[in-house]
């Protein structure tokens, strides 16, 4: 399909070959098409002007009117600048030019009234304006008529040759007008008309030169909802296509390798665990292919509702495996199965990275045969050679750290596809789980097991470090264990943190032997050595574990009482909540203390502050989701579209977003294939983004 959006940018006056190449590198846009879906992070409102007094730094963007007063050269070759004072007669502000000042010298005048658009910034604890756009009052204004005026993303490296938001917005009017007339639609007219949207020539017209407030907002909504709705067409179409495509192995029994488990426990299940191993037995029982994600807090009892699944699995004759991100993960699993299916006939192995080759044989000889019942493992698991007789369960144990492709490796390991439960201890707002995991079903365990007491949290200062000190050994005299968290190991030079070798020695030398024993745990280690020093501690026979966040992912250690997170600032807070997930395993009162410099940006005090208030890693995940935004969770790119949003905002839009599932849901309920005439148009823009993505992924 070639069209007039598919015209190279620089086909567009003043841009050419350069600039062309420069919007691909920073902004990565070719097209029209690419510069008119680039849309705007922000509107000022032009008919607005704002006093020069009432300035300051919050405000961004803003509008004033005046006169310069004076003006003059300062500085030599690259320090030279232009610096003016501009006012409104009741107050001043500095104004600075670094670029073209030949140009501002010849066509600005002191004394004549001019429109001043820029940002308002604090230089030497005073304000000014660095570079704003100069404009005669009463002239033309920027384009169309629009008193909202559109800002879009730019780069130094844009602006320094001359893509600034003036000639953004000017590349912009081009681009529409050699689009006028020939804006194909994107969603099919039933749906347009049934949820009142506009069209999509007129929502690319006011997204960018919005005629009013009404107009921008109907924009907008238009947008948003496509481009959900788009998303969550491609994950549903594939859910239903997989459900009726494939046969799922019915599993009905339940045997001795469940009840030998079971009724050993020395507790009985949470009604959050019961509900959703009934969830997993429906899936399971339907002949259906399972697709499970079981979302739960750090220590909710995932990994005990994961394990009974197995039995069952294994009770109807097939076999299962369980993979870990982590080593240390996999043995710590490996350990706690090997005991809960003590005294019966399951059999369970292991294997990781650093099992040796004999043993290695051992296990794929047992695997081939049928003789093992459940492998629990790292990313070995996933190996060509691993090679299951009757691979029925697979059990994936912190998800968002494996790619789907690696998922879809496991499931061919069997002719039949196997059942897949994912576990994440990430809560997941329920907005961003039907985004990222919209093809899968969910589970929530939702309660933790009895007799947990919260973990209290606390923040101090690098200063009070001594008074840390002391309460860890008060903690150490009364029994328990303590964590010491560092960020990163070998932190880049000019970084004033503290790094792990450091911190590993600072604690030696303030918990001496032979009264305290301490493991270091890294990522550079050996894994030998890291299990090692990790054994140690799970055995009690060391007091502290000085470590990286290696431990982050699902360590068990029950009598760990106290968790020291150095550096905390640097953590994000979805990774602090895992962390203190570590302590209040058992029943004694657990700590978490977060440790920081004095001074703390505004960001990391709201997190440091959220986290001492809630213990909900739901709520947390909501408000992490708000801070920063969905770009930075990992495993966004789940469906095979593009996962970049554009224009939705999966923290505000949750609304949106519910009315786009619905509405695909929908469409494909009538018809599943989108087969028929009226979609076809969903049809081809389902195509095209899933081409766009190859073609992203083959650049990048
Ligand atoms: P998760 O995988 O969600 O982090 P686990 O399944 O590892 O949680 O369980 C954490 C700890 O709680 C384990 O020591 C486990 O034996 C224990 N546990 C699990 N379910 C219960 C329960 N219903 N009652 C008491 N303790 C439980
Ligand atoms: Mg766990």
């Amino acid at each position: 399909m070639s069209n007039a959006f598919d015209t190279n940018l620089q086909f567009l006056s003043g841009v050419g070959p350069r600039r062309a190449l420069l919007l691909e590198k920073e902004l990565g846009m070719g097209t029209v098409g690419d510069l008119l879906s680039c849309y705007p992070f922000r509107y000022i409102d032009r008919s607005r002007f704002y006093a020069i007094r009432e300035l300051h730094p919050d405000l961004g963007y803003v509008q004033i009117r005046g006169h310069f007063s004076s003006m003059s050269v300062q500085g030599q070759g690259p320090k030279k600048r232009l610096t003016a004072l501009f006012t409104d007669g009741l107050g001043e502000i500095e104004v600075v030019f670094f670029q073209g000042i030949k140009w501002v010298q010849a066509k600005i005048m002191t004394g004549v009234e001019y429109v001043l658009f820029g940002k308002v910034s604090v230089f030497n604890q005073s304000l000014n304006m660095v570079h704003p756009e100069v404009e005669q009052p009463f002239g033309a204004p920027l384009h169309g008529t629009a008193s909202m005026q559109a800002l879009y993303p730019g780069t130094e490296k844009l602006r320094n040759n001359g893509i600034n938001q003036k000639f953004f917005s000017r590349l912009m009017a081009e681009a529409l007008a050699k689009m006028k007339g020939q804006v194909s639609e994107t969603l099919p007219s039933g749906l347009i008309q049934s949820l009142k949207l506009i069209s999509k020539a007129e929502a690319l017209a006011n997204i960018h030169f919005p005629a009013n407030k009404v107009l921008l907002a109907k924009a907008q909504q238009r947008l948003k909802f496509e481009e959900l709705f788009y998303i969550q067409l491609d994950l549903l179409k594939q859910k239903s296509l997989r459900l009726s495509s494939l046969r799922g192995l019915r599993l009905v029994k339940i045997g001795e390798h469940f009840n030998n488990c079971y009724h050993k426990l020395p507790f009985s299940l949470t009604n959050a665990q019961k509900r959703a191993l009934k969830e997993i037995r429906q899936d399971t029982g339907s002949g259906k292919q399972m697709n499970r994600l079981l979302q739960g807090d750090v220590g909710s009892g995932k990994t005990m509702v994961a394990l009974l699944s197995v039995l069952i699995a294994i009770d109807n004759g097939f076999q299962a495996c369980m993979m870990a991100p982590t080593e240390i993960l996999a043995r710590q699993h490996f350990a706690s199965i090997s005991k809960l299916t003590a005294g019966g006939s399951t059999t369970v192995g292991l294997l990781t990275g650093s099992t040796k080759r004999s043993e290695r044989k051992k296990l794929f000889q047992a695997l081939a045969d049928g003789s093992l019942h459940l492998l629990v493992g790292t990313h070995a698991l996933i190996e060509e050679q691993v090679q299951f007789a009757n691979l029925g369960f697979v059990v994936i144990d912190e998800q968002h750290r494996f790619g789907v492709d690696q998922r879809a490796r496991l499931w061919s390991k069997n002719q039949a596809p196997p059942h897949i439960l994912v576990m994440t201890a990430t809560p997941i707002p329920r907005t961003l789980a039907m985004t990222l995991y919209g093809d899968l079903d969910v589970s929530v365990i939702d309660e933790l097991p009895p007799g947990r007491q919260p973990v209290k949290s606390l923040h101090f200062n690098d200063s009070q470090r001594l008074r840390v000190f002391g309460f860890m050994k008060e903690q150490i005299k009364t029994g328990r264990q303590v964590y010491v968290v560092y960020p990163l190991i070998k932190e880049s030079e000019k970084m004033d943190y503290q790094n792990l070798e450091e911190g590993y020695e600072h604690v030696s030398r303030a918990f001496p032997l032979p009264d305290y024993f301490t493991s270091v745990v890294h990522g550079q280690q050996k894994s030998e050595d890291k299990a090692f020093e990790m054994n140690r501690f799970i055995e009690g026979k060391t007091h502290i574990m000085v470590a990286t966040s290696v431990i982050e992912v699902g360590v068990d250690v029950p009598n760990a009482s106290v968790m020291v997170i150095e550096s905390a600032e640097r953590f994000g807070l979805s990774q602090l909540h895992q962390l203190r997930g570590r302590v209040g395993r058992g029943a004694a009162q657990s700590y978490c203390i977060f440790m920081t410099g004095h001074k703390l940006t505004k960001e990391a005090r709201q997190r440091i502050e959220l986290l001492c208030a809630s213990n909900d890693g739901f709520e947390i995940a909501e408000a992490d989701l708000k801070l920063r935004g969905p770009g930075d969770l990992e495993g966004t790119r789940q469906s095979g579209i593009a996962f970049e949003l554009k224009i939705a905002d999966l923290a505000k839009d949750g609304q949106l977003l519910e009315l786009a599932r619905k509405t695909a849901i929908q469409v494909l309920a009538q018809d599943s294939l989108l087969q028929q005439a009226q979609n076809s148009i969903l049809a081809a823009e389902l195509q095209r983004l899933h081409k766009e993505v190859t073609d992203y992924s083959r650049i990048s």
